[in-house]
């Protein structure tokens, strides 16, 4: 690592100036077990499923062996968490342990949960066992769907309890510790450039942008006015395919804070986020951001936009002029336009043009929220829709419905007008009818890591069974394929689970 760090060498709380990380130690744990391991992570980093059944990876992995020649550290970074600046939060409970170089591929190999950190302000550093198995499985899920995102290697219980304020019935209670270990090619984000700007520490800011330009952008050339722009154009991009998968597969993060933005355009942070089960652009899975609803589905894209706004912040105070910035914010806007309409386009098996599409797209956008309409059944189901028998429509809807008898009346006139307008669609179509259905099934996956999948997953870890994990782990694999095995996890959610969302800590 060239970049400034913090002098002093210990864990306990500060503010940490003039530096980028801090170097740290990860805390030991009383009884350290592997849980779960990805197989795919493994393979990436070099290693065999014969070294992940040692006591070195055991040890390593959960913080207990720290590898000679390596300095843990973790970083500095701020943010604006929900709109407002918040000052340093930085790695509170993530330790990043070394980096590995595979197939000429970069790896910062990092442990979520292994104690506290400069960093942890007025928390343990800790995680549970519920929240490191939702983002263990929902981060490979993610990888799978195509979805640009950070990778887990292993899922590991610490024999520690920790104490956690439980969100459904608010009576705090021990729960199992545990960390997962993350990796990505760098965990880099917006709030580690912004704590920069913010403190007036050019320098150090300077430094980070020629590591990060040089170790993950060095395409766009050497650091300068010119490469910062270019950088910042690619970050714009970046994240805006990764806010368009979102919304292709009813994914909603929960906490778009900018220091929960990678500068990787890949999703980070899996805390509160949900799928959606009911399409409806106004649900958010967040629960103490159900008033202002600020990162609901639908507000997703502009909240991007939002966030690279307070990037463009830094960029503007390291080359002081706006009018480029502003350009590739401006075409944000219009690029995004864009790939969502593609991207409901393939949704729907629609590759032509035809100019009545935006309109078809903003209709059916519209009448799925009327009743309670499960996106990801619906959009699978299309690919039994027949364009020749348009009434056909109201059978693959009627299965994604969570109370089938609301669709009447009006809105069942509309959604029958809707099949016949979709059903008169795609007869312009020249691609023949098994190649689209084979191209939408691409598009809309059949399994996804749905809120009660995950949280059924975490009831039977709770009671020591850990075979759900395994078996949404290889479900999530192959997130598009037929698994008939596996049709009970292509259905609507179960009542009990109406209320019921995952939550952070
Ligand atoms: P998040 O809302 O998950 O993005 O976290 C915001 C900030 O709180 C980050 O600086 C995290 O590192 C920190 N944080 C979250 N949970 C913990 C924890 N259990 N212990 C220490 N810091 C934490
Ligand atoms: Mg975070
Ligand atoms: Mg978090």
């Amino acid at each position: 690592i060239d970049l400034p760090a913090d002098p002093i060498l210990e864990n306990t709380r500060r503010q940490v100036k003039e530096a980028c990380f801090s170097f740290v130690s990860p805390k030991k744990t009383e009884k350290p077990e592997i849980l779960h391991i990805s197989p795919e992570m493994l393979g990436n980093l070099g290693l065999t499923l014969e070294d992940a059944k040692s006591e070195d990876f055991l040890n390593v992995f959960t913080g207990n062996t720290v590898l000679s020649n390596t300095n843990p550290y973790a970083m500095c970074y701020g943010g604006h968490q929900f709109g407002n600046w918040a000052g340093q939060l930085g790695d509170g409970r993530a330790i990043n342990l070394f980096e590995v170089n595979q197939n000429n591929k970069q790896w910062a190999v990092q442990l979520k949960g292994a104690g506290e950190t400069p960093y942890s302000r007025t928390a343990d550093g800790l995680a549970v066992l519920r929240s490191s198995i939702r983002e263990y499985l929902c981060s490979e899920a993610m990888h799978h769907l195509g979805v640009p995102t950070t990778r887990a290697l292993s899922l590991a219980l610490t024999g520690d309890k920790v104490l956690r304020d439980v969100l459904y019935d608010g009576h705090p209670a021990y729960e199992k510790g545990a960390v997962v270990c993350r990796v990505a090619p760098t965990f880099i984000r917006f709030g580690n450039f912004e704590i920069l700007a913010s403190r007036g520490d050019k320098n150090t800011l300077e430094a980070l942008m020629e590591y990060t330009i040089k170790h993950f952008f060095s395409h766009l050339g050497k650091p300068s006015k010119e490469t910062y722009l270019k950088f910042f154009e690619e970050v714009v991009n970046r994240s805006l395919e990764m806010v368009v998968h979102w919304q292709r597969v009813g994914f909603v993060h929960g906490v778009m804070n900018t220091d929960n933005m990678s500068v990787l355009g890949l999703t980070i942070d899996y805390g509160p986020y949900g799928w959606l089960e009911g399409y409806d652009r106004g649900w958010t899975p967040n629960t103490t951001d159900r008033q202002h609803k600020r990162y609901r589905y639908g507000s997703q894209p502009e909240i991007v936009l939002w966030n690279l706004y307070q990037l463009a912040n830094v960029i503007y105070y390291l080359i002081e002029e706006a009018e480029e910035l502003e350009s590739i914010l401006e075409a944000y806007k219009k690029d995004f336009a864009i790939a969502y309409h593609g991207m409901m386009k393939s949704k729907l098996g629609l590759y032509t043009n035809d100019n009545k599409d935006e309109i078809l797209i903003r209709d059916l956008e519209e009448i799925l929220e009327l009743t309670e309409t499960d996106m990801t059944l619906f959009f699978r189901n299309l690919n039994k829709f027949n364009s020749e028998r348009p009434m056909d429509g109201l059978d693959v809807l009627k299965q994604a419905l969570y109370v089938p008898t609301e669709v009447k009346g009006e809105i069942e006139k509309r959604w029958t007008e809707w099949f016949n307008r979709y059903s008169e669609r795609l007869d312009k179509e020249i691609i023949p009818e098994k190649e689209r259905k084979k191209q939408m099934n691409k598009v809309n996956p059949k399994y996804v890591l749905r809120n009660y999948m995950a949280q059924l997953a975490i009831d039977a870890a709770d009671n020591g069974d850990y075979s759900l994990i395994q078996e949404l782990f290889n479900l999530l694999k192959k997130p598009y394929e037929e698994q008939p095995k596996n049709e009970k996890w292509f259905a609507k959610r179960p009542e009990w689970a109406r209320h019921k969302v995952g939550c952070s800590m």
